[in-house]
């Protein structure tokens, strides 16, 4: 599916951690140059795991404009389509993003990535991100299409430094068919021990896996900070897990702080 250009207008902002927020809009084509009708795009679609890659006006050297990359964090299915961004301090996308609210429009284009769930028969899925890494699964575990292919089983991993960055909780809590953990590196409070919570960062997860855990019958989706995807990839060789059974989207390569 080529990429197209969206106006996109803001239906609701709303933090979903202390610097983590969602933006949801609905996306229609610009109007089109009166000399080029056939410029107008498509009605806004996206397959579970692709990213829009938004204009930032202005923010760039001599007053150019910016794009950053955000994965879509809905459905496919359903409206108005979410993203869920991490606020980065002095970042210019964040901060341009962290200022719209219902009503203001933003551009866009539309469609990217390659990052999508190709379904295999017989295999387990485990998707483990970082942060708002998850944003790309939940809208993958939440399509139609991964319903339709029903892997062996689901796991998905999130961690976090700290339980107040946890994302969509209560949501992934409520589906049976997902294995959700949550990682969390250094709790803000010490005695917190929820339901499905491993205290440590989500590779000292896997390393706390043994030889009960199906490592050569899984396909291993990778999202968010590239020296979490990085160690994930060493545990999984050592494991004799082959290249072809990881996926991969870097967002970033190295944390700010
Ligand atoms: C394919 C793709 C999809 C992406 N999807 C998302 C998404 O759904 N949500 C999202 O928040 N970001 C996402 N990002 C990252 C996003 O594109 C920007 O890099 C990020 O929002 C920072 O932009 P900025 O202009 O505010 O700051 P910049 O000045 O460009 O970045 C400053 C620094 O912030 C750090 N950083 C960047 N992204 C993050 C992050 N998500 N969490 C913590 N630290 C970060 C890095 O150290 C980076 O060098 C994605 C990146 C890619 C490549």
């Amino acid at each position: 599916m080529p990429a197209f250009e969206y106006l996109c207008e803001v239906k609701s902002f709303r933090m979903l951690t202390p610097t983590v927020f969602e933006i949801a809009f609905d996306a229609k084509s610009p109007p089109p140059p009166e000399a080029t009708p056939e410029k107008v795009s498509p009605p806004y679609a996206f397959e579970a795991g692709q990213f829009i890659s938004v204009i930032i006006p202005g923010a760039g050297p001599k007053g150019r404009d910016l794009r950053r990359a955000y994965s879509i964090a809905s459905a496919p299915e359903t409206r108005p389509v979410e993203l869920c961004v991490k606020l980065v301090e002095g970042g210019p996308g964040t901060n341009y993003l962290y200022t719209l609210r219902p009503g203001d429009v933003f551009r866009g284009f539309a469609p990217y990535g390659d990052f999508v769930f190709e379904p295999k028969a017989g295999r387990h899925a485990c998707f483990i991100a970082t942060g708002t890494g998850i944003a790309p699964f939940r809208s993958m575990i939440l399509s139609e299409s991964y319903q339709m292919a029903k892997p062996l089983s689901t796991t998905c991993l999130l961690g976090v430094r700290d339980e107040n960055e946890l994302l969509y909780v209560d949501e992934f809590d409520s589906l049976p068919w997902v294995k959700w953990v949550t990682a969390v590196s250094r709790p803000a409070d010490p005695s917190w021990n929820p339901k499905h919570g491993f205290r440590g960062r989500v590779t000292d997860y896997f390393r706390a896996q043994g030889d009960d855990f199906p490592w050569l019958e899984t396909e291993y989706y990778l999202c968010g900070a590239g020296p979490m995807i990085d160690e994930i990839k060493q545990i999984l060789a050592g494991r004799g897990v082959l290249k072809e059974s990881i996926h991969q989207e870097v967002y970033y390569k190295t944390p700010t702080k």
